[in-house]
């Protein structure tokens, strides 16, 4: 058998042309089954083909038919032909880009100059698919893997090599970090929503100043709303703040939501919350405080208690710390000082008879002077988790400790041998939150989309031009 792959190719003004791609030899007699279909290699080859052939024809369309002057309908003369090179998601093409000479119809007036119809519609190096892909692909694995994955299922040039793939990534990183996000439409206004954070280590460059540095990251949700990843670097602080500001405003589409920031309280994250231009209510993450309790628990239990008075300290201390656990699920931080208050006078008013119940009289008191400060430190975020629980509202960190999870220690762990610059961690990792929320290719068409702001000069030129224009009598 013999397949020819043939294309046709129809312009909008009528013309239509053939192109044969290639021919496939499948002899009946020497047919095995790696010889069933097409294989990857030759579906890479006809995909390849068929995009040259595609480009080629385009860009003869768009310089054909831009040498009509819109005004005075005029074919216009061609400066010249250059080959250009646009890498597309099936490789590197080449085509003909004409340059027309501009009419003199078309201001400014009497300015004859060359441009290229096609660099409108090619304006970077690389389509925004192959820039979206492979922003996207480095996002989930390093810069050599992905060139790697690439050669292995698309025709993509010989000459692709790690350090473009990674000046892509970031360069449409660096488009959705200076994007502002725009107001969802879909935020229901009477939307309670939780905003948890957390903070991640990621290692620093060699020759940075730092060996290592923090990057904070959670998620933003609400019942009935996909919860929302975001990251910043914690180093440039205020600028951290007023990301996560504009994020929670353009994510809740309000000036004021009802907001609560989880933290686990270390670190100080509690003043990011506080910092936060709203009136946020502050939740002290659940699961740090019953760990820490646990503890207690476990001392109080491994207590080894050889004479009576001994025994009934540790009765009263096992009953205090189970009432200590309910005060702290119910909200009741008074109660719970004064549990914890009584937690310490019976560690302090027992004389130990074994050294091993010294210790562990020592280490109680120790980790219950210990969750005072804590809580104390964080005045105030203690809540009623009970109720909160009971309204299906979040009272733990989990989630922003999963963010942590997806956004930094998959791309940028130790394990991955890599060291990062401040600002190229802060890049990828808007694209790994872009791709959890799966809104990269969106964003990055939105902003492809968008008018250009114009230079400078360009702007002052165009006003100058505008006033000249205006001052002319009428009728010239
Ligand atoms: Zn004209």
């Amino acid at each position: 058998m013999k397949v020819t792959i043939r294309v046709d190719v129809t312009m909008d003004y009528g013309e239509t042309e053939s192109f044969e791609i290639c021919q496939l030899e499948r002899p009946y007699r020497e047919l095995d089954p790696a010889r069933i279909g097409l294989s990857l290699a030759e579906g890479k080859d006809v995909l390849h083909w068929l995009q040259r052939i595609v480009v080629a024809a385009q860009a003869e369309e768009v310089c054909l038919l831009r040498r009509f002057c819109d005004r005075c309908h005029r074919f216009l003369d061609l400066k010249d032909r250059r080959i250009r090179k646009v890498d597309t998601v099936f490789g590197t093409v080449r085509f003909r880009s004409a340059r027309v000479i501009s009419c003199a119809c078309v201001p400014p007036f009497h300015f004859e100059g060359p441009y290229g119809p096609m660099s409108e519609y090619v304006p970077e190096r690389a389509t925004p698919e192959l820039l979206a892909l492979q922003a996207k692909l480095s996002a989930r694995t390093p810069y050599r893997q992905v060139v790697q994955t690439l050669r292995e299922f698309l025709p993509v040039s010989d000459t692709l090599n790690h350090v473009t793939v990674r000046n892509r990534a970031l360069r449409a990183a660096a488009r959705i970090d200076g994007d502002e996000l725009t107001a969802s439409d879909d935020a229901r206004p009477d939307a309670r929503w939780t905003l948890a954070i957390d903070g991640g280590f990621v290692r620093g460059r060699r020759n940075s100043e730092c060996s290592s540095f923090e990057v904070l990251t959670g998620r933003l949700t609400a019942k009935g709303h996909p919860p929302r990843a975001f990251a910043s670097v914690r180093r440039e602080l205020p600028d951290a703040v007023d990301r996560l500001a504009q994020l929670v405003r353009s994510i809740t589409n309000s000036e004021h939501p009802k907001l609560s920031v989880i933290t686990d309280g270390a670190n100080g994250l509690q003043t990011i919350a506080d910092q936060l231009p709203f009136t946020p209510k502050s939740v002290l993450d659940w699961f740090h405080i019953s760990m820490r309790v646990r503890y207690l628990e476990q001392i109080a239990k491994g207590l080894r208690a050889t004479s009576e008075p001994e025994n009934a300290a540790k009765h009263k201390l096992t009953a205090r710390i189970g009432k200590l656990r309910w005060c702290f699920w119910h909200g009741n931080a008074a109660k719970a000082a004064s549990r914890m208050r009584e937690i310490l006078t019976i560690c302090r008013s027992v004389v130990p008879q074994t050294p091993q119940a010294a210790d562990s009289l020592a280490q109680l008191g120790y980790r219950v002077r210990e969750l005072v400060a804590y809580v104390k430190a964080n005045g105030g975020s203690t809540i009623n988790y009970g109720k909160l629980y009971r309204e299906g509202e979040p009272i733990s960190t989990a989630m922003a400790e999963s963010a942590v999870n997806q956004i930094l220690n998959k791309r940028m762990c130790k394990r991955q041998q890599m060291r990062w610059s401040p600002r190229g961690a802060q890049l990828l990792a808007q694209v790994r939150c872009a791709v959890i929320n799966g809104d990269l290719d969106e964003r990055l068409e939105m902003i492809r989309q968008r008018p250009k702001p114009l230079s400078l000069e360009v702007a002052v030129f165009l006003d100058k031009f505008r006033r000249a224009s205006e001052s002319l009598p009428q009728g010239f």
